[in-house]
This record gives C-alpha cells, sequence and structure tokens, in this order.
C-alpha cells in the first residue's frame, strides 16, 4: 500500500488547530520522565524572550560533536545484532499483536518488546482483549507507514532517514504520546536540521509545545522571530491567529522584544562611531594646531601643501572647517551650522586639555575660563560627553608624546 504523503492537513488545514489532526491521547504521556533525558532545562516562559541560539543537545553516551552529526551514530550495537531485531518485526515470526492503523490496515509486533520499549504502550495491549492468540489494539489519526517507522524504530531503533522525515511530525507525537524518548530527541534532531520551513514554523510550533519539546519550541520562535514579516503571512499564522490568540500575542511580544534590543544595540553602534568621530576631530584639531600640516597651521611652522598626505583621519575635514571658520561672516555661537561645530569641537579640546597655559589650540583659555560659568545641566552634559569620548580614546590605546597636550 502507499502510505500518504506527510499530511497536508496537518500543514494547511485552515478549520483545525495542528494537534487535533492526531487523536493520539497526548496525557497518556508523562511528560517529566521525557524532559531531563531529552532536553536541557529551558522554561517555556524563557523561550520567547531569549533569542539566541538554543543550547546543544545533550549527549550522554557520546561527544557532543559526533552526537550532532547524527543522533543514532553513537550507538555502541553491533549491526548485526540491529539487523536481528530489524528482522524480528518486519517478519513478525511470533507475533501476538495486531496494531490497527487509520486504513484499518495493521501493523503486527510483539507484546513483550511493545511493553519493554514504550510502557505506555505495552500497557495499552496489556489491557486489550485476546482473540485467537491474538491482541488488537489501535494508533488511529496515524498514517499506516508512520506507524510501521515507530513500531520499527521500537524494535531496533533502525530507521531511513528520509522516510522519519516524510513522517516527522507524526513520529514526534508518537513519541511524546507513548513516552519514547529516543525516538522523540531523533524528531528533534531533525526538525532543527533544516526541515523547518516559514510555511511551516508555526503549526511546528504549536506541536513542540504540545509535545513538551522546549528546544523546538526555541528553535522556531527563533525562527518566527527572524523572519516576522513571512511567517505572519502564512496560513499557518491565520489558523493559529484565530485558535490560540494567545499563542498570537506571545509572538508579537517576542517579536517587540527583539526589535527594540536590536534598535538599542543599533543606537549603541551608532553612539560609538559618534564619540569616535570626536576622538578622531580632538587629535586633528591638535595636530592642526601644534605641527600645521598641509594648507593650514602655527605660523612659525612650514606647512606641507595640499599633496601632502597626512595620517589624521580627520584632518582634511577639518582643515575645511578650521578654513570656513576663519572666513565665514557670522562667526557667532548659534550662527552657521559648521561654525557652530567648530565652536564645539573648541570647547571640548578645552574641556579635555590639561595645558592650556602652553596649548596651541585657539580659544582653549577662554573656554576654561567660561566652563566657570556655565550652568549645572551644561556642566554634566559635558562632563559625560568628555568622559565618552576619553573613554574612546582609552580604548583606541593610542598614547603617543604627540598627543600629550590632551587628557
Ligand atoms: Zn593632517
Ligand atoms: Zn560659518
Ligand atoms: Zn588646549
Amino acid at each position: 500500500m502507499s502510505p500518504p504523503a506527510i499530511d497536508s492537513a496537518l500543514l494547511s488545514s485552515p478549520s483545525e488547530p495542528l494537534c487535533r489532526s492526531f487523536n493520539v491521547c497526548v496525557e497518556v504521556a508523562n511528560p517529566a520522565e521525557i524532559l531531563p533525558v531529552l532536553e536541557a532545562p529551558i522554561s517555556s516562559g524563557s523561550d520567547n524572550c531569549n533569542i539566541p541560539k538554543p543550547p546543544p543537545l545533550p549527549g550522554k553516551m557520546c561527544t557532543r560533536a559526533k552526537y550532532l552529526k547524527t543522533p543514532l551514530e553513537c550507538s555502541f550495537v553491533p549491526k548485526e545484532t540491529k539487523d536481528i531485531w530489524d528482522k524480528l518485526f518486519k517478519e513478525g515470526y511470533g507475533a501476538d499483536v495486531c496494531i490497527i492503523t487509520e486504513d484499518k490496515s495493521c501493523v503486527v509486533a510483539h507484546s513483550n518488546i511493545l511493553s519493554v520499549a514504550s510502557p505506555v504502550l505495552g500497557n495499552i495491549v496489556g489491557q486489550s482483549k485476546v482473540k485467537h492468540g491474538m491482541r488488537f489494539i489501535k494508533i488511529p489519526g496515524i498514517p499506516h507507514y508512520a506507524v510501521r517507522l515507530f513500531i520499527r524504530f521500537l524494535y531496533s531503533s533502525c530507521y531511513e532517514e528520509e522516510e522519519l522525515k516524510k513522517f516527522v511530525l507524526h513520529l514526534l507525537v508518537l513519541s511524546h504520546s507513548y513516552s519514547v524518548p529516543a525516538l522523540k530527541r531523533v524528531c528533534i534532531y531533525l526538525l532543527g536540521q533544516g526541515w523547518l520551513t516559514k510555511e511551516n514554523v508555526i503549526d511546528v510550533l504549536q506541536l513542540a509545545r504540545n509535545c513538551d519539546a522546549p528546544r523546538l519550541t526555541f528553535i522556531c520562535v527563533r525562527m518566527v522571530v527572524k523572519n516576522f514579516k513571512s511567517v505572519s503571512s502564512t496560513e499557518g499564522w491565520k489558523v493559529m491567529k484565530r485558535a490560540n490568540p494567545a499563542l498570537e500575542q506571545e509572538l508579537l511580544e517576542s517579536v517587540v522584544e527583539a526589535d527594540s534590543r536590536k534598535q538599542e544595540r543599533q543606537r549603541k553602534i551608532e553612539e560609538k562611531k559618534v564619540y569616535f568621530q570626536l576622538y578622531e576631530a580632538m587629535e586633528a584639531l591638535l595636530h592642526i594646531c601644534k605641527d600645521g600640516c598641509r594648507t593650514i597651521g602655527p605660523r612659525d611652522k612650514v606647512l606641507k601643501g595640499s599633496q601632502a598626505n597626512c595620517n589624521f583621519p580627520a584632518c582634511k575635514g577639518l582643515e575645511a572647517l578650521v578654513r570656513h571658520f576663519s572666513n565665514c561672516k557670522t562667526r557667532v555661537p548659534g550662527g552657521c551650522v559648521h561654525c557652530k561645530r567648530m565652536w564645539q569641537l573648541l570647547e571640548l579640546h578645552s574641556r579635555m586639555c590639561n595645558e592650556p597655559d602652553s596649548c596651541k589650540v585657539p580659544l582653549c583659555r577662554h573656554f576654561k575660563e567660561k566652563m566657570q560659568q556655565q550652568s549645572k545641566k551644561d556642566e554634566t552634559k559635558w562632563k559625560l560627553l568628555v568622559s565618552k569620548v576619553i573613554a574612546t580614546k582609552n580604548a583606541v590605546g593610542l598614547f603617543s608624546s604627540r598627543r600629550s597636550g590632551v587628557v
């Protein structure tokens, strides 16, 4: 029989929330038993507000790097042993359980193996009626082929990755419902390996929450936040919005939070840039007033001429500004924007200058005197600016004797 492709109802049913596509009783599993083995301890609260990368999966039997390649590669069971178990399942020799699936067809199995591999399933098998030496149980709402993959995994932990991927959501539900942590781990691993798309992420998110898979929840939320615009226009989002408005609200809050964190980061970067530019302007100002540069400098220095190279990045701009400043007709504070800028740079220099008596920068002493009469508010503002520029200077780590005039 041909197995149904990953069912479209699961991913795009507009009328039903995803969890209802499955009839499996999710409550039978005891999440407390599964979680410590399965997941790093992330509280559901932190799922939504932290966007950094999720913690790596725990690896009990092997090193993390090996574990992350393929979760089951680290098993030390010889291949022959696995093959025997796989054969036992495939051939069904001495089977005493018939698992009836969605399409009324049957997967045969051994009750004692089911009981050992999944106590939950064992319990159901134990309560079923015996008919002609066979027990009959039902796993409804899951495609036949997915049930087969599930039972096969219980026998031998064997699976073909491509097959598993096709039914990964069903198998996640099965592994959670019947308490099979090893399979759940594989499903979560596969889902985290590029299976998620903007189209299915909302469905997977809801499933992850229903199946107590905090790491997967975390990965989904991160994806939603990163791709909010496209995810919020998907069918899955619209369905979720109707069926689970609280989740929508939660996700929107995560997006807003991440946005404001991003803005704050951006603001800090911009701020640093401004302080760095001021620091460079201070260096260049001192350089121009002390040594002189291409076309501008103190009277007693020989200028290098406009073609000369200069190592001060802000020098050229400052040269133009100083030239403007000395020629501008509206040279009053609050006048022309360029002049205003120049006044500010001169004042900033003065506030950072330790040697006003021997300083060559124009108006250095003038500003030192003016500072005495400044209001408290202005004083605080300037002090903050000076401390930030000095911090930038220290961070840049340039301390040369040439700049000894500046703190
Ligand atoms: Zn220069
Ligand atoms: Zn001007
Ligand atoms: Zn000075």
